[in-house]
């Protein structure tokens, strides 16, 4: 029986449930990540990247994280893709407004290849105007530069 990739056959016979329990498969856990990292094993930071760098997904900072909060709270109300019309035309189906943009890009971190595209189409004083105009004051100037760094550092 594995949790998380912990071998749970010790708690068999252990009648523990609720907290106690919790306790006991965290301590476990703990001694566990101790014992890979006193043999040098990969754990943590370097583990999630190779776990997850062919899925395209990177590591966020707590800094970062906390940003994220932000990032997500567009309600989708379309304010920001007034007067953008022309410059969807002329990307080629590459940029479908800032709204798409912000969606996208707060709830998908491994298409940030083609958000850094569709950011091509726009300057950045637009982005600076349009994040003035947001009534969830989304930073979407600091949602580009996040995008762009990450799709940067997954190249
Ligand atoms: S104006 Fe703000 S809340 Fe409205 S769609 Fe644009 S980013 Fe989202």
């Amino acid at each position: 029986m594995q949790w998380y990739g912990l071998d749970m056959a010790p708690f068999r016979r252990i009648v523990a449930s609720g907290r106690a329990l919790a306790a006991l498969v965290l301590a476990s856990a703990l001694v566990r990540i101790l014992l890979l990292r006193a043999f040098r094993a990969r754990t943590g930071l370097p583990l999630f990247v190779e776990n997850y760098a062919a899925d395209r997904l990177p590591a966020v900072s707590p800094a970062e994280r906390l940003e994220m909060n932000a990032f997500s709270r567009c309600f989708a109300c379309g304010r920001c893709d007034d007067g953008e019309s022309e410059r969807q035309r002329g990307s080629k189906g590459e940029y479908r407004g800032v709204m798409q943009f912000v969606l996208a890009s707060s709830r998908n971190m491994p298409d940030h290849d083609a958000a850094v595209r569709a950011l091509e189409h726009v300057p950045e004083q637009v982005l600076l105007e349009k994040e003035a105009i947001c009534p969830a004051h989304v930073p979407i100037s600091s949602l580009a530069r996040f995008v762009r760094a990450k799709a940067a550092a997954m190249r």
